[in-house]
C-alpha cells in the first residue's frame, strides 16, 4: 500500500476535527488531508460499490471484445490481466477507520498487523471479475506495493476468497518500482491493467508530477484507454493525486486557491 502515509495524517487531523465537531477538509501537517467524509463515502454509500461493479463490468466487457475479435487484441494462450491488491481488490479501509479512532499516524507496525490479520474483504465486484478470469483461463498477476516482507499474509488474506496467489503471479515491492515489475512480464500478453492509482496502469504516472502533468497526460494520451485497456477504482483515500496536489500548492489556502467557484 504505497500512500498509507497520506492515510494516518487524514485520520489524525480528520479524528481532531471530528472531535471538535467539524467534518470540513483540514489543513495537517503534511498539507492534503480529505475529511471523514472521504473513509465514510467508502465505507457507506452504494455510489462506491456502484463505481467498482462499473469498472469490472466494464473490465469484462473488455475481454468479451478481445474474445469475439472486436479490439486491438488476438485471443492467446499466454493473455494476462494485471491487478493491483490494495483497493483494487482488498478493501484496507477497517485499517483506516481503526487509526482514525484511535487517532493515530500510519505505521510500518500497525500495517503490518492489519495485514498479519488477513482480514480485508473483497472490493466489490473483484471475486467475481478474477472468477471469471479463471473460467476463461487467463492468466491473472497481481503487482502491489506491499512489502514483500508482507507475502505470506497477503496470499493467505486473498485465499480466503479462493484468489490464488503465489510466486508466478504476485509481485510485491522490494526495491524495484511496478513499471519494473511489469518489465519482466515479457512471456506474457497484457490485455488490460486494473488499478486505484495511475501509477498502476502506466510508468509516466510513477513519475513526480504535478496537477497539471497529471491532468494533461490523462485528458490527452490516455483519455481513450480508460474503461477499455485501463481500469481505473475509486479511492478517495490516498494515492498520488494527494501528493501531486502537495506538489502543486503546499499550503492548504493555496490549494484551496485552486478551486473554481463563480
Ligand atoms: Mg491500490
Amino acid at each position: 500500500m504505497k500512500r498509507l502515509p497520506f492515510i494516518s495524517a487524514l485520520l489524525i487531523s480528520t479524528f481532531l476535527f471530528a472531535c471538535a465537531g467539524s467534518n470540513v477538509v483540514t489543513n495537517g501537517e503534511n498539507g492534503t488531508h480529505p475529511s471523514e467524509d472521504a473513509i465514510l463515502w467508502q465505507q457507506t454509500s452504494a455510489e462506491y460499490k456502484a463505481l467498482c461493479y462499473q469498472a469490472f463490468n466494464a473490465a469484462k466487457i473488455r475481454i468479451e471484445m478481445i474474445e469475439s475479435g472486436q479490439s486491438d487484441m488476438a485471443v492467446t494462450d499466454n493473455m494476462a490481466v494485471i491487478m493491483d491488491l490494495d483497493e483494487t481488490v482488498l478493501d484496507n479501509s477497517p485499517y483506516a477507520v481503526k487509526m482514525m479512532r484511535e487517532g493515530k499516524r500510519y505505521s510500518e507496525e500497525s500495517w503490518t498487523e492489519w495485514v498479519n490479520k488477513k482480514e480485508a474483504e473483497l472490493v466489490p465486484g473483484a471475486q467475481d471479475f478474477i472468477t471469471f478470469l479463471y473460467e476463461k483461463g487467463i492468466n491473472v498477476i497481481f503487482i502491489s506495493n506491499r512489502d514483500v516482507s508482507l507475502i505470506k499474509p497477503t496470499i493467505q488474506n486473498l485465499a480466503k476468497y479462493g484468489i490464488e496467489a503465489g510466486p508466478d503471479n504476485l509481485f510485491l515491492k522490494a526495491s524495484n518500482t511496478k513499471e519494473e515489475r511489469r518489465n519482466k512480464l515479457t512471456s506474457y500478453s497484457i490485455a488490460m491493467l486494473i488499478g486505484d492509482n495511475l501509477a498502476d496502469l502506466d510508468a509516466l504516472f510513477e513519475e513526480k508530477l504535478d496537477l497539471k502533468q497529471r491532468d494533461k497526460l490523462v485528458n490527452t494520451e490516455f483519455s481513450d484507454e480508460f474503461g477499455r485497456r485501463l481500469i481505473i477504482l475509486p479511492n478517495p483515500l490516498y494515492g498520488d493525486w494527494m501528493d501531486a496536489l502537495e506538489r502543486t500548492a503546499r499550503k492548504r489556502e493555496d490549494q484551496l486557491n485552486l478551486l473554481k467557484s463563480y
